[in-house]
């Protein structure tokens, strides 16, 4: 790995960290919501096995509906729920699920998919 890349790494890492100091909290943004969790299938291109992941998220938790990706060679790439989440919450919706692909800097276009499912609990 060069320097440039490492530079590029530290530096969508400490925006993932604003990011997320910017999102609050999900009790305060969403005081409804008791929990959400994402189920979720993760598929990365020419590795055979798809990787289940599941994600929980509580009242305490920040309100960063965003996934990173697996890819090694990603840069800041991830999969962003956010709007599936806030409409869903929108709505008193309980239950969606879809697909994605990675909106990061990968090895090749489409590097990852999931296949994910959100279930939120309210209060
Ligand atoms: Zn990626």
């Amino acid at each position: 790995m060069n320097n440039s890349m490492n530079t590029r790494k530290n530096a969508a890492r400490l925006e993932r960290r604003q990011r997320k100091l910017d999102a609050g909290l999900v009790d305060a943004q969403y005081p409804e919501v008791r929990g959400i969790v994402i189920s979720m299938i993760y598929n990365q291109r020419g590795i055979q096995k798809s990787l289940p992941r599941v994600i929980n998220f509580f009242p305490g938790s920040y309100a960063l509906f965003r996934v990173d990706c697996l890819n090694k060679e990603c840069i800041d790439g991830g999969f962003d729920l956010t709007q599936v989440i806030t409409g869903m919450i929108r709505n008193r919706k309980e239950a969606a699920k879809g697909d994605l692909s990675c909106e990061g800097d990968g090895p090749s276009a489409n590097h990852s998919t999931i296949a994910y499912e959100v279930a939120i609990q309210y209060t």
